[in-house]
């Protein structure tokens, strides 16, 4: 079982998808199925959708985020959206670092670097995916690779600050692809990363630290994945879509 002393989170990725009738349908439906959760239900909506959540969502067990921001307090960049603004539209977190943008959207470990310290000012909880590519699986660089996706996004920032971060482990090759992770392989990740940060930060932080598992998560998978003992959560992306599927996993 996860760790007694660390909070369970169920994040859903919607990606871009869902228009705001389908959004309302769907909030509707899943806020009376997760009302007696212990864990915490984050969804991660467009940005268009945030307020209208966030108010459909109050006296509810689901918190509102959003899936990236710029790492600027506000300038001349057109089509980017800011930390504050998401902040006052309702969003709680912010997805950082998800593969998608690094890989679709060519973000460095340096930009999602400021964007983490972007989201701790404006207040939101950043809640940063790493993740190696299968390449670098295949390469044996795994490791590496986690641990430098951890420093160089969190460079010059302390435990203290960084209090509030979530991390989401999602092995690039499991994401969307219908082919997760083990369990035993998420586990020994999680388990890099949090051995990473206690020497990088503290050991108090790093057995604090929440760290979500994202890859191809299924009702049917969902428990195997929360049974390791270094994960404390999921990220979920595609069956985060579906009322009976997301709320399955919440459930579960
Ligand atoms: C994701 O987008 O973060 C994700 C994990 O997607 P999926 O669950 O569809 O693999």
């Amino acid at each position: 079982m996860s760790h007694p002393n660390r909070q369970c989170v169920i994040a859903g990725n919607w990606k871009m998808y869902k228009t705001f009738d389908e959004a309302v349908a769907f909030l509707k439906e899943l806020i009376p199925l997760v009302q007696e959760t212990s864990r915490k239900v984050y969804l991660a909506v467009p940005f268009t959708l945030i307020r209208p959540m966030h108010e459909l969502a109050k006296d509810s067990k689901v918190e509102i985020g959003a899936q990236n921001m710029h790492d600027s307090s506000e300038g001349a960049f057109t089509g980017e959206i800011a930390g504050k603004m998401l902040k006052e539209a309702g969003a709680n977190f912010v997805i950082l670092g998800h593969s998608e943008r690094r890989h679709l959207f060519n973000e460095s470990n340096a930009f999602i670097n400021k964007k983490v310290k972007r989201a701790i000012i404006d207040g939101l909880q950043p809640l940063l995916c790493i993740g190696e590519t299968e390449e670098e699986r295949e390469a044996g660089k795994t490791e590496q690779v986690l641990q430098t996706q951890l420093k160089e996004s969190l460079e010059g920032l302390d435990a203290n600050q960084l209090k509030n971060l979530i991390i989401a482990y999602e092995p690039v090759w499991a994401i969307g692809s219908s082919n997760p992770a083990t369990p035993e392989i998420a586990q020994e990740a999680h388990l890099i990363c949090r051995n990473f940060l206690t020497q990088h930060l503290n050991e108090e932080f790093a057995q604090q630290l929440v760290i979500l598992y994202g890859g191809s998560v299924r009702p049917q998978n969902a428990k195997s994945f929360l049974e390791q003992v270094d994960i404390d959560g999921l990220l979920v992306g595609g069956a985060s879509l579906s009322v009976d599927s997301f709320s399955k996993i919440v459930n579960d």
